[in-house]
């Protein structure tokens, strides 16, 4: 897509350090990353939303994080890494070209997921949040799968 940051790094237009390519996916270091080695797998194809990425590409996008980072454990020496993607701009997606996290972690690296542990209020609170999301799983691509605020281009 014109005007897509990623889509020019896999042009080729904006310099980035590749990792891997093949014909579905591009792997980069991230500019900003979270720890030294940090990752983006994404998509060839412009995808605004991993939701409507197509299995094929999705599966790739994932078999290679998992791999980088059995790399990272063994080039970086970490001692885990993080597969991480945010879908929308409330989950936290900044760049509308769905991507894929790969983080290395160590012990002590000084990075925490402010992670809450909510408690449902009754066990019917719990079934009627999960009869909700049942109702509407699609796994084919549906009209309205991405996120409404597709970016300015
Ligand atoms: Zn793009």
């Amino acid at each position: 897509m014109k005007n897509c940051i990623f889509c020019k790094i896999i042009a080729g237009e904006i310099p980035s350090v590749k990792l891997y390519e093949d014909e579905l996916v591009y792997a980069f270091l991230d500019i900003s990353p979270i720890n030294f080695g940090h990752t983006l797998v994404i998509p060839k194809e412009h995808h605004t939303s991993v939701a409507t990425v197509p299995e094929t590409i999705a599966g790739r996008m994932f078999r290679v994080g998992s791999r980088l980072g059995v790399a990272m454990r063994r080039g970086l020496d970490c001692d885990g890494f993080n597969l991480h993607l945010s879908d929308g701009t409330v989950a936290g997606q900044v760049v509308m070209h769905a991507h894929l996290h790969v983080v290395p972690r160590w012990t002590d690296d000084g990075f925490h997921w402010n992670w809450r542990q909510l408690k449902y209020e009754s066990d019917d609170a719990r079934a009627e949040i999960a009869e909700k999301i049942r109702k509407h799983l699609k796994l084919d691509n549906q009209p309205g799968d991405a996120p409404a605020e597709e970016p300015e281009v």
